[in-house]
């Protein structure tokens, strides 16, 4: 068993922490407050290969592996979960299936700029009535006259409404199958279609530079070769979509969950009570001591989970363990990096408490802590995991 990462993987995660560290960091605070998409930083990410890390070299991606782009996940994650999760979305929702799915002339028509990270693509899955249950999909989409006709609303989907934003695949109820379950379809539609509109941005606790809005679909027209895939695999590409996502949600939430130690640490060694530091009491320290260990054990179970993946191997099972566990990881450390700033860390600019408005989100976006749990366990009492997932989904 070899823990070192890879000469190529080790690029990547130095890359990615000397930009976040020296470009991203400086300015989360700023960015936070403001609510600003960072066009800027983005553009930068993109040039230096980061925003399309794991996509086809062939369209303009890194072509990197699943490991470096968690490894780089992490540390951009570590400066800014916002900008984090703006190139994990990018990445592993909006491009992944594109990429994993799409014929040749989607890729070409609609991979090649996004996989550069020029522009960005977005994946829309939720909506009002289907959360955790996406088999409760309304939005519907009809064949008529050699075009997909879409008609519907999504939610909360991340990245589809930036001024560089190409386009959205949704995924779409296209029929009904036995027993009233839906036929459920992936749709790519370019941003400028008529009949897609998307609704203002949300205010929201974290993530609060990072991009979100309602889309509706009124009469939405795409030709029918914006398939993607096979009609009534929408659930399946979903699913195995998902999966990827979470390991890198998963990434994101240790690089916050680090962030919160860094800041902890440093906060530890430096304020004195009692006329010495408070590094030197022990409830401080075994604070100190219990985050360093679950960052350190949540890492491992991410990379474990991104390394089967790089191997081909099945990864479902770990990718809902490492989510589940590096998000939890993430709150606890979030949680205890304020009680070891004391008051400062509750004041309105302290970056703990930033982070701890921050990290909520983890344990819900991507499959709630829950419905990961059950996946999990259902993955345990002899069920695959694949089957599992469908299950708690379509139930
Ligand atoms: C900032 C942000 C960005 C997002 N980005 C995207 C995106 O880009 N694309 C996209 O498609 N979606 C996106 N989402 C949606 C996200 O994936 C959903 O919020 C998530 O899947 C949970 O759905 P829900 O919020 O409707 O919760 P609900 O499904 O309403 O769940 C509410 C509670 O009930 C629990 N629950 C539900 N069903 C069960 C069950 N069977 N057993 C046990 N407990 C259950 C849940 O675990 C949770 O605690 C985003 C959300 C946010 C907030």
């Amino acid at each position: 068993m070899n823990f070192d990462p890879t000469d190529e993987q080790r690029r990547w995660r130095d890359l990615a922490r000397e930009f976040a560290q020296g470009e991203i960091r400086p300015r989360a605070a700023e960015l936070d407050r403001g609510q600003k998409f960072p066009y800027d930083i983005v553009a930068e990410m993109a040039r230096l290969g980061l925003m399309g890390l794991t996509l086809p070299a062939e369209f303009g991606g890194s072509g990197g592996d699943f490991v470096a782009y968690n490894l780089a996940l992490e540390e951009i994650s570590r400066a800014d979960t916002s900008v984090g999760i703006t190139m994990e979305a990018h990445i592993s929702l909006g491009c992944a299936p594109i990429a994993a799915y799409g014929t040749q002339e989607q890729k070409e028509k609609f991979l090649s700029k996004c996989a550069t990270g020029e522009r960005l693509w977005a994946f829309g899955l939720t909506e009002e009535e289907a959360g955790t249950d996406a088999g409760g999909t309304r939005t519907t989409a009809e064949l008529e006259g050699g075009e997909w006709v879409i008609n519907g609303s999504k939610k909360w989907i991340t990245n589809s409404g930036t001024d560089i934003t190409a386009g959205v695949t949704v995924i779409a109820r296209t029929g009904t199958r036995e027993g009233g379950r839906p036929e459920l379809t992936a749709i790519v539609v370019p941003q400028d279609t008529p009949g897609y509109t998307r609704g203002q941005a949300y205010e929201k606790l974290g993530w609060r530079a990072s991009d979100q809005h309602p889309l509706y679909f009124e009469d939405c027209r795409v030709q029918r070769e914006n398939l993607l895939g096979e009609r009534g695999k929408g659930f399946r590409q979903f699913l195995a979509t998902l999966d990827g996502g979470r390991v890198a949600v998963a990434a994101l939430s240790v690089g916050l969950a680090q962030a919160c130690f860094d800041e902890a640490l440093a906060r530890a060694k430096e304020r004195e009570q009692f006329g010495r530091s408070i590094s030197e009491f022990q409830a401080v320290q075994f604070k100190l001591a219990d985050m360093a260990m679950e960052i350190e054990l949540a890492r491992n179970t991410v990379l474990k989970a991104a390394w089967l993946k790089d191997q081909g191997r099945s990864f479902g099972r770990e990718a809902s363990m490492a989510k589940v566990f590096a998000s939890e990881t993430a709150k606890r450390a979030a949680d205890q990096a304020v009680q070891i700033w004391g008051g400062e860390g509750f004041m309105e600019g302290s970056a703990v408490a930033r982070y701890w408005r921050q990290v909520k989100i983890n344990e819900i976006g991507e499959g709630t802590s829950e419905i990961n749990r059950q996946i999990i366990a259902r993955s345990l009492l002899d069920e695959s995991a694949e089957e599992a997932k469908e299950k708690m989904v379509a139930q």
